[in-house]
């Protein structure tokens, strides 16, 4: 019930900003920014316990496909366990082709979200444990701006009510601007609501420079389930430059970042 209300929210909130990804793009995102292993250190990696993870956990994910490229070996080794996992993708993925006439972004909001729901069924993630909140794909409020107490709110509403013992994060360092922002609204949220036990983040876009200092650096070993993994990003066919063809312009994941997600490990950093 109390699911089904907070769904109720995020559908009124999906609507609400169903428009506003035509917006021309505030920031370009560079498509090669990735290199290779950039989060591991080789050193000081701990392994990470599944077992610690308790029996629920929440994988956040700012735009469909970061879900299975950052933690698809998580997901699915927690699945397998019969663990909770909760997956909440924050936008509306309508960011990808701007200028595709066949995909305006009602329509690719609808693909991103049916191919997520396919890459999660790989994964072991029943549709009802996936979550839209619908932001604008590269608008993703920050603090300040309009739109980022809802977003906190609505945040705060999933922590709430989902109560994960584990909440797993994109990173506040990461290059692409909704991924930091993304990791703003949840942080904050996670710090007004029940606090979960672990908090964890995850890079996607990153320099080795920019990773900077972390305190705690996690691997998790995912060889069992990379198959798993790789026919999960596999889905985000959009992404990969094979469903939409009239924008030239249009988002391709780089060869480089698909590499590094086809590795038999997964890092994280500990936040709390
Ligand atoms: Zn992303």
């Amino acid at each position: 019930m109390v699911l089904t209300e907070t769904n109720l929210v995020l559908e009124q909130l999906h609507r609400h900003t169903a428009g506003i990804a035509s917006q021309i793009f505030a920031e370009n995102i560079k498509q090669d920014c990735a290199v290779p292993d950039p989060a591991r250190p080789g050193t000081n990696a701990r392994v990470l316990d599944l077992q610690q993870l308790g029996e629920s956990v929440v994988v956040v994910a700012p735009h469909p496909d970061d879900e299975s490229i950052a933690c698809g070996g998580l997901i699915a080794l927690l699945a397998r366990r019969s663990v909770v996992v909760n997956v909440i993708i924050v936008t509306d993925g309508c960011g990808s082709h701007p200028n595709s006439s066949a995909y305006p972004p009602a329509r690719l909001a609808k693909l991103r979200a049916a191919e997520t729901r396919l890459a999660l069924t790989h994964l072991g993630v029943e549709e009802r444990r996936l979550w839209f909140c619908g932001l604008p794909d590269r608008f993703v409020p920050t603090e300040g701006t309009p739109g980022y107490t809802a977003a906190v709110n609505q945040a705060f509403g999933l922590i709430y009510n989902l109560r994960p013992k584990t909440l797993v994060l994109p990173s506040a360092k990461d290059q692409h601007g909704d991924h930091r922002a993304a990791a703003a609204i949840w942080r904050h949220a996670a710090r007004l609501a029940p606090n979960p036990s672990w908090m964890f983040e995850y890079v996607v876009w990153a320099s080795a420079e920019e990773l900077g200092v972390v305190p705690t650096t996690f691997e998790l070993e995912i060889a069992e389930v990379l198959p798993l993994k790789q026919r999960a990003i596999a889905e985000h066919r959009s992404q990969r430059g094979l469903v939409i063809t009239d924008d030239p312009d249009g988002f391709v994941l780089p060869a480089n970042l698909l590499a590094r997600a086809s590795a038999s490990y997964e890092i994280f950093f500990q936040i709390l």
